[in-house]
């Protein structure tokens, strides 16, 4: 039988070569990262094309950054991306989990095991380690939730630094709690960063802080109790359009022009008195010639306020963004509660407290490698304790959970009969490989790790128990302080099985074949 047109030109590999190659892609992935796992995993350092290079210890980091072509590769890497969006953490588990799931699957095909059926075991035991990990959950009290977000800092930055980050993140999410919501939203909180001065150093203010100056310093530093208007525009002179030609002859019709429009933009201004707004703020310039008309109305101005930020502006005064002056509606404006101008470090600041809530970070960092290190784990602990403040279910880190949900599983996969047995069996071994993977990297034997804790666990009946890296024995991770949002464990094992089972299900690769001349773009003669 002749071969599909269509395949002529590609390159392919089926069935069992297929999933060989694939898989091994898979675990050249894992392997690329492993070493980062935990809070004794090592850095990576990061060259781009460019030149400039990033030290970094985060997975999903090390994975975007990275060059990687292959598909399957590409798999594992939107794996830990969705992971990094839905859970902001527990990225270098995902992949390192879905490459041992793959390795095992691949010791049951060579015994003679349909891809199919580990595949369907696999889902079994995923069904069952979520049951557990609800089972095995615990509840956060508030002095369990710095514990928990700092476990997240793990191996990023120095103890006091987690410390600090913890904290600041932690207190921040509180701020933007609204009522009893259910869905928080962490947009809520700005984050500035600073080069100069050390992380411990970084605060935190309620409200939104934003680096910028009244346009005039005779215009009134603090207003309270207010309107807001927030326009996606500028108040400026028109200018002359370049397809007009105006052919002055008469130097006073270039004035009088001049003239005309600051009239017309004063008269925006008596808008904006009629309107009661007592502050403004533009995306684009205000004209030097209406300042002091500003000044004299008390209204607050500023200009050159980024969209994104006009953005955070109107979801916390409840405002709404308008084109111009022209076409503002009273409705379109925001109230306040305080729009203040202060200074900090030799730097000016504009803070606008509104009802609806908002919270400013503002990181510090000597340098400016490090003040990026510092900006991703504020983005991995905000993550963290946006979670712990929705959800507080909390479990032990250092491996405990993934050992216990193991013990569980293995007793489950007894009831479950044939060959998908084995499927769920190699699930559990595949589980434990974090626990393995933390404590070579902690430079401790992993074999006898996992031994020592399993058998600790039995005897003390106990799901607690995980490695202790300082010391290299079984330790109570509650006890030890090392906790973790189920809510991040539950998205790994998710991510995992999911990217997993897919590579199991492909059979057959068909690689285009690269043509040179086809990869340019068509010509088109215009
Ligand atoms: P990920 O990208 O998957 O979050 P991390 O490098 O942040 O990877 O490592 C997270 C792992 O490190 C978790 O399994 C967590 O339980 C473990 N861990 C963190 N702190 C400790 C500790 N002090 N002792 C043992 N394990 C820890
Ligand atoms: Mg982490």
């Amino acid at each position: 039988m002749s071969e599909a047109p269509i395949l002529k030109d590609t390159a392919r590999s089926k069935g069992r070569d297929a999933l060989q190659k694939n898989i091994q892609a898979a675990l050249a992935l894992a392997e690329a990262i492993r070493s980062t796992l935990g809070p004794k995993g090592l850095d990576k350092l990061l060259i781009d094309d460019d030149g400039r290079t990033l030290v970094t210890n985060d997975g999903v980091t090390v994975l975007e950054t990275a060059k990687v072509e292959h598909p399957v590769a590409k798999m594992m890497i939107s794996a830990s991306s969705a992971q990094d969006r839905v859970a902001k953490d527990g990225t270098t588990s995902t992949v390192i989990l879905a490459g041992e799931m793959l390795q095992n699957a691949w010791q049951l095909i060579l015994q003679g095991i349909h891809p199919s059926t580990i595949a369907r075991g696999f889902r079994k035991a995923e069904q069952f380690v979520l049951k557990s990990l609800e089972e095995i959950s615990l509840k956060a009290n508030d002095a369990m939730q710095k514990t928990v977000v700092k476990t997240s800092l793990a191996g990023k930055g120095h103890s006091s630094m987690q410390e600090t980050i913890a904290d600041i993140s932690l207190r921040a999410v509180k701020m933007i709690v609204e009522g009893d919501d259910d869905i928080i939203d962490p947009t809520k909180i700005k984050l500035i960063s600073q080069t100069g001065g050390r992380v411990e150093e970084s605060s935190l203010i309620q409200g939104l802080m934003l680096p910028k100056k009244r346009i005039s310093s005779e215009m009134q530093k603090d207003v309270s109790n207010g309107k807001i208007l927030l326009i996606d525009g500028g108040l400026e002179q028109q200018g002359l359009k370049s397809d007009l030609k105006l052919n002055v002859t008469d130097t006073g019709v270039l004035e009088s022009f001049r003239q005309q429009e600051r009239i017309m933009l004063k008269s925006q201004v008596d808008k904006l008195v009629e309107n009661g707004v007592n502050v403004l703020a533009c995306k684009e310039g205000i004209d030097d010639g209406i300042r002091d008309y500003l000044v004299k109305n008390r209204i607050q101005a500023f200009r050159r306020v980024s969209r994104n930020d006009l953005n955070m502006l109107a979801r916390a005064c409840s405002a709404t963004l308008v084109n111009s002056i022209k076409s503002s509606r009273s409705e379109d404006l925001g109230e306040f509660k305080s729009s203040k101008n202060i200074s900090l470090d030799g730097k000016d600041f504009w803070v606008v407290e509104a009802a609806g809530k908002a919270a400013t970070i503002i990181a510090k960092g000597s340098t400016v490698d490090i003040i990026g290190e510092v900006e991703r784990c504020f983005d991995d602990s905000l993550g963290v304790s946006v979670q712990l403040i929705q959800d507080s279910d909390v479990v032990c880190g250092g491996g405990a959970s993934y050992v216990a949900l193991a013990r569980k599983l293995r007793r489950y996969a007894e009831t479950i009969p044939g060959r998908e047995q084995l499927a769920v069996e190699a699930y559990a071994d595949g589980i434990e490989v974090i626990l393995r993977v933390l404590a070579e990297n902690a430079g401790i034997d992993p074999i006898s790790s996992l031994i020592d804790v399993v058998a600790e666990q039995t005897n003390l009946d106990s799901d607690n128990i995980g490695i202790n890296l300082t010391t290299g024995k079984p330790g109570d991770m509650l006890e030890l302080g090392v906790l973790e949002p189920s809510g991040i464990i539950k998205q790994a094992i998710i991510g995992a099985t999911e990217v997993s089972i897919s590579i199991l299900r492909i059979d057959d690769v068909l690689w285009a074949k690269q043509d040179i001349d086809a990869s340019l773009p068509p010509q088109s003669d215009m």
